[in-house]
């Protein structure tokens, strides 16, 4: 069965270059383009990964990713944000706000699948089994 992604992403640009590469690898990616829309995608198909942007309408990435973390159905999907690479504060905000870990953007097409295949693997540090 293939993986499936939400990317909570309000760019159009940056969710289609990032659902090109995770489709070319077999990943199924479902998008949602605000925070609430996430939440929403997010108990509705219970993703194996979310992919989350931090610039967001209506709610940005951190109140989105507490909000995320508030369901108990969903306190063990791994939740990855995008961060700018210039904004240092965001990664530390973002993992205080419940996120698994970061990516930064702009993405590197060529490690982009490892990256969010390390965050799929049962050896990632905190998770058991
Ligand atoms: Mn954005």
């Amino acid at each position: 069965m293939k993986d499936r992604i939400l990317y909570i992403e309000d760019n159009d640009q940056n969710f289609y270059l990032v659902s090109f590469i995770l489709s070319a690898k077999g990943y199924e990616v479902t998008r949602a383009r605000d925070g609430r829309e996430g939440v929403d995608r997010a108990a509705a198909i219970a993703p194996r990964l979310i992919l989350l942007d931090i610039q967001l309408p209506v709610m940005d990435g951190y109140e989105t990713a507490r909000e995320l973390r508030k369901n108990p159905a969903l306190a063990e999907i791994p939740i990855v944000a995008l961060t700018s690479y210039a904004m240092a504060g965001d990664r530390e905000k973002a993992l205080a706000a419940g996120c698994t870990g970061y990516i930064e953007k702009p993405i590197n097409p060529k490690t982009f699948t490892d990256q969010i295949g390390a965050y799929l693997s049962p050896e990632q540090p905190g998770r058991s089994g």
